[in-house]
């Protein structure tokens, strides 16, 4: 499979693990505080959890 590097959609950057999706804590204050610009009347939300790469650990149950 092919799966692209993700980006911080904020500033482009290489996003880092610990601050997914984003690659830095700043990024991340600048994404909520644009929600909050918004005045967070998106319908639909753009970016949902499971979008984010995260594999789901579904299947095995013991
Ligand atoms: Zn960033």
């Amino acid at each position: 499979m092919t799966s692209s590097p993700r980006k911080c959609p904020i500033c482009g950057k290489p996003r880092v693990a610990d601050h997914a999706p984003f690659c830095s804590p700043r990024c991340r204050d600048r994404d909520l505080m644009q929600w909050f610009g918004e005045g967070y009347a998106i319908p639909g939300r753009p970016a949902l959890p499971g979008e984010e790469g995260e594999p789901q650990a579904d299947a095995d149950d013991s």
